[in-house]
């Protein structure tokens, strides 16, 4: 049996089960524990029981305190925000030692929550507008790292999104640390045009003309300009309609290859994924057949094909 490398990915403790709220409890993620469990290697990071706090203990929020925001305990009001910036700063820089692919985050809370955790103004009324101390030192820090909330993981075609990230983010950082060369760069993007396609077709069409400058242009700015594009594509949620898009375009290469049969059954398995009838693993599973007869050098090489293990699945549900 192949052994499955597992990639290595952060997460909000209490989703794995741990007794680490301030209530006691925790937050166990079945979809996490069960099954991404199988391909990732969690780094777990508790940070308001990493920084000093009980459990139990008294709960926290963000409070807008003029321009800046603060974390109290309202009720005994503590104030733990230079405590919790502090620590959030050095814990982050201490993640780099994890090689981290991605992270997953606990909605909500005002120290994991990434967007729209509650803020309390002056007069005690909660908006949703604030983000986590800990969440928001993380993304300063690692701006291009996939990171999700669980909430969100549920979504099938957020839960996709974010595995793609994961995987493609690992790719890239397996040919980082190597000595790359323009044609391994060259190669990466002729490998994920496919999928870059299906995501946003604006910025693939921003990254030719910067692979094209590889061997005139500084290397490692090249790299990290082109890093930069590669995650911000991949965070635009791939729609049926840019599915479709790349679905016809690969269809295009199987026109002398089939026959007419072959070719009708194909389309309507691909209009028929548009339409929402069936998923999008349906027209893609009747494409690879043809492919692995076609053998085509340039289809072969198309990470759109298996963007991540097949195990997981999730093309059966969007
Ligand atoms: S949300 Fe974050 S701080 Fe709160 S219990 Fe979970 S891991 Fe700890």
């Amino acid at each position: 049996m192949t052994q499955i490398q597992k990639v290595n990915i952060g997460i909000s403790t209490c989703l794995l089960g741990e007794k680490v709220r301030f209530d006691g409890g925790h937050k166990r993620n079945r979809f996490i524990t069960d099954v991404l469990s199988d391909h990732f290697s969690w780094v777990p990071v508790c940070p308001e029981v990493e920084v000093g706090m009980s459990t139990p203990r008294e709960s926290l929020r963000l409070a807008e305190d003029g321009e800046s925001v603060k974390m109290i305990a309202p009720k005994s009001g503590q104030d733990w925000t230079e405590r919790m910036e502090a620590y959030s700063e050095k814990r982050v820089q201490s993640l780099k030692a994890h090689q981290l692919r991605g992270y997953i985050l606990k909605k909500d809370s005002p120290s994991c929550g990434m967007e729209r955790v509650r803020l309390y103004n002056q007069h005690n009324m909660a908006e949703r507008k604030g983000i986590g101390l800990y969440a928001k030192s993380l993304m300063k820090a690692y701006p291009n790292l996939p990171m999700e909330e669980e909430g969100r993981l549920q979504d099938p075609r957020l839960r996709e999104n974010f595995i793609t990230r994961v995987f493609t983010y690992d790719r890239w950082c397996r040919l980082r640390d190597q000595d790359v060369q323009p044609k391994d760069l060259v190669n990466f993007h002729t490998a994920h045009k496919m999928l870059l396609l299906a995501h946003s077709e604006t910025i693939y069409r921003d990254m030719g003309p910067l692979v094209a400058q590889a061997g005139s242009a500084k290397m490692e700015t090249l790299l990290d300009q082109y890093e930069e594009k590669l995650m911000a594509a991949l965070k635009t949620v791939a729609s049926p309609k840019r599915h479709t898009n790349v679905l016809y375009h690969l269809a295009g290469f199987l026109k002398e290859h089939l026959n007419q049969d072959e070719k009708q059954e194909l389309l309507n398995a691909i209009e028929e994924y548009r339409q929402n009838w069936v998923p999008l693993i349906t027209p893609l599973t009747l494409m690879q057949h043809h492919f692995r007869s076609l053998k085509h050098a340039w289809i072969n090489t198309q990470v759109y094909l298996d963007p991540f293990p097949r195990s997981l699945a999730l093309r059966s549900s969007i």
